[in-house]
């Protein structure tokens, strides 16, 4: 298993395009909001709410309004350009890395890490589901706590420093 924190710049240029291109096939205009909202998204890895979006796009667009951050993070979603990570948590976070990954949540700093791993990956759905239903993404969510908090909560028993990953 890996996971990753950080995005290498040529990844944000791909997705980019990939997102100009599913603008264009449902028939939408690439609006200068619009890329400004998905490149917040993609350039982050912590699964951003959409007021943590709104802050970051309005550095570079200081009279965005926060309704039109949060109307766009809902189109990116209905274009299947980002989603909502499900879990149990009130509050939405986006995630616009639509590459096959999974998600551990901790359930007490809300935190959001994204893993990798093959088994996880090519989970088979159950034979009756897969004939019922058209399955458009598989998504496995595991809570717990994390890292951090363990340490925190000094539950390995001696805390100490870990490098943050
Ligand atoms: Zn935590
Ligand atoms: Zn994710």
């Amino acid at each position: 298993m890996e996971t990753h924190d950080r995005k290498e710049v040529t990844d944000v240029d791909d997705a980019l395009a990939a997102f100009q291109d599913r603008c264009h096939g449902a028939g939408m205009r690439v609006t200068p909001q619009r890329e400004a909202v998905f490149r917040a998204l993609v350039a982050s890895d912590d699964h951003p709410t959409a007021e943590a979006v709104y802050r970051r796009v309005r550095r570079e667009m200081p009279h965005i309004s926060f309704d039109t951050v949060n109307r766009t993070l809902n189109t990116l979603c209905r274009i299947g350009a980002a989603f909502i990570v499900p879990g149990s948590d009130t509050v939405r976070h986006f995630d616009g890395d639509l590459s096959s990954h999974q998600h551990f949540r901790c359930v007490k700093c809300k935190r959001i890490i994204d893993f990798h791993d093959n088994a996880f990956d090519n989970i088979t759905l159950p034979g009756e589901l897969a004939q019922r239903f058209v399955v458009l993404r598989k998504t496995v969510c595991v809570e717990g706590l994390c890292d951090r908090c363990v340490a925190e909560a000094g539950l390995h028993g001696e805390h100490t420093d870990r490098e943050e990953q």
